[in-house]
């Protein structure tokens, strides 16, 4: 059996961008969902940074693999992520997943986005998305994270278009483009996403990973 690369995230989006793009590099790497292996921890996100969160859950859930048995020797990515709005001074940022409250659906935080530009009179306002991966190993101490940043930028409006991608993809035009970016194709998002961005960086590094 090949390697295993665990996905430290619940958000079944993610899971599918993030298998999606480690795939079709062709490692020999056998992805799969912390989840899908039985109940994961929830790591809190209290820290305030994408980077300190994301090298958490990686931390968090090869802890929990360690404790199950798992190999030394497999991965485990995590991904932290969010969308940073220019006339919200950087909000929601972390709290993307829970801008409207704790129990916040993507619809829920949607319409707070459009309510809090509104609030302003503003019909659009530059934005960006970050993402932070962190990468470690089952067997790793907390210095071996390795982060991989990735950033896209453009702007959100307050009236969505499209059905693809998640969460804000419906209010976000990337710089340049006619398209929201729920109306790019998964691999159009993925070539140009602060997610598939990110994911480039770490695909580089991960053969001499797997040499190690
Ligand atoms: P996390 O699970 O704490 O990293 O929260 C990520 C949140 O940021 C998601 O729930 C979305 O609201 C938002 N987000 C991150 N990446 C994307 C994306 O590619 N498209 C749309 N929304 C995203």
């Amino acid at each position: 059996m090949s390697r295993r690369l665990v996905l430290a995230t619940g958000n079944p989006h993610k899971v599918a961008e993030l298998a999606a793009m480690v795939r079709a590099a062709g490692l020999p790497l056998t992805v799969c969902s912390a989840r899908s292996l039985g109940p994961a921890p929830e790591i809190a996100e209290d820290q305030g940074s994408f980077e300190a969160h994301a090298r958490l859950k990686a931390e968090g859930i090869a802890e929990w693999l360690r404790g199950r048995g798992e190999p030394g020797s497999t991965l485990v990515l995590a991904d932290d992520s969010g969308i940073c709005v220019a006339a919200l001074d950087g909000a929601p940022g972390v709290d993307s997943a829970i801008f409207a409250g704790p129990q916040a659906d993507d619809a829920a935080n949607n319409a707070r986005l459009v309510a809090e530009l509104g609030a302003r009179g503003l019909e659009r306002s530059p934005a960006h998305y970050l993402c932070v991966l962190a990468l470690t190993r089952v067997d790793a101490g907390a210095d071996a994270v390795r982060l991989f940043t990735g950033r896209w930028d453009g702007e959100v409006r307050t009236t969505p278009r499209g059905s693809g991608g998640f969460g804000y993809d419906p209010y976000f035009w990337p710089d340049g483009s006619a398209r929201s970016s729920a109306e790019l194709p998964a691999a159009e998002k993925n070539a140009q996403s602060h997610r598939g961005r990110a994911t480039a960086l770490l695909l580089a590094a991960l053969p001499a990973v797997l040499e190690a």
